[in-house]
């Protein structure tokens, strides 16, 4: 049996009176990269939101390292070892890199040194070192993919043995976006960091990923090892552009 770092059980989220997702089940062992595919509006954000503290309105229950976490509020769950990379980034723009840097490790503070800090620092530095050339400059003056560096750099200061990354790659050039999914490999490798990846770009996400959930409408209509899902005909024609006819 596989220790499960995340166990997700029948959850289900609101947006007022509209449920959209529908008793969501989900586990993510210890190491594994898993990836949660689907189209846009299938309810991966929502589910990511729910899973690290950031969305109230809903049900189920999501256990983290073995403890129940679902109502904790998202400040509390990164204490607690979760990272949350969300969508677009969101660094703040008109601080330096450096100073998104110290805010990753800022709940860590005081109890652990700021040179401790400073030293983690150095390592992000050596994983990004275009990141230690720029580090005077404000975040909102990098680029897409420079942003996206930060965004990981700052949640690796949080010392998370889970990352969640919502949608890395979104609106970064191909190469740039091979380049970040190569890092969340190597990040696995290096810090031995487990990951659950969105991903739009499902062909991507299936090359770096141990197993995936496909996601529709709410509801997971598929999971499996990323081989089981890469060869299954409806993920073929729905999401890696092959031409068989949708079953
Ligand atoms: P995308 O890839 O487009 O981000 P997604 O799979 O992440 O899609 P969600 O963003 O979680 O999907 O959206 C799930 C559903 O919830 C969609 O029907 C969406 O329209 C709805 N929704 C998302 N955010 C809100 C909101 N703030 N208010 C109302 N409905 C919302």
């Amino acid at each position: 049996m596989q220790n499960a770092i995340l166990e997700v059980e029948g959850i289900k989220a609101r947006y007022g009176p509209v449920e959209v997702l529908h008793g969501i089940n989900l586990q993510v062992n210890e190491g594994e990269i898993v990836s949660l595919l689907g189209s846009n509006g299938a309810g991966k954000t929502t589910l990511l939101n729910c899973i690290c503290g950031l969305h109230s309105s809903k049900e189920g229950s999501v256990r983290f390292r073995g403890e129940d976490i679902f109502h904790l509020p998202a400040e509390v769950v990164v204490g607690r070892g979760m990272a949350h990379v969300p969508e677009r980034r969101q660094i703040f723009a008109t601080l330096t890199v450096e100073d998104n840097l110290w805010l990753g490790a800022s709940h860590r503070m005081p109890k652990t040194s700021k040179k401790e800090i400073a030293r983690e620092m150095e390592t992000v530095y050596q994983r990004f070192p275009i990141l230690e050339e720029r580090k005077w400059q404000l975040g909102g003056t990098l680029s897409g993919g420079q942003q996206q560096m930060l965004a990981i750099g700052r949640a690796l200061l949080s010392k998370p043995k889970l990352l969640l990354l919502d949608e890395p790659s979104l609106g970064l050039a191909p190469l740039i976006a091979k380049e970040i999914l190569t890092i969340v490999q190597e990040i696995r490798a290096e810090w031995g960091t487990t990951v659950l990846l969105v991903e739009q770009n499902a062909r991507a996400a299936l090359a770096i990923s141990d197993r995936a959930y496909v996601l529709n409408t709410g509801t997971v209509m598929l999971e499996g090892t990323s081989e089981q899902i890469s060869n299954d005909p409806r993920v073929q024609s729905a999401y890696l552009g092959y031409a068989h006819e949708a079953v």
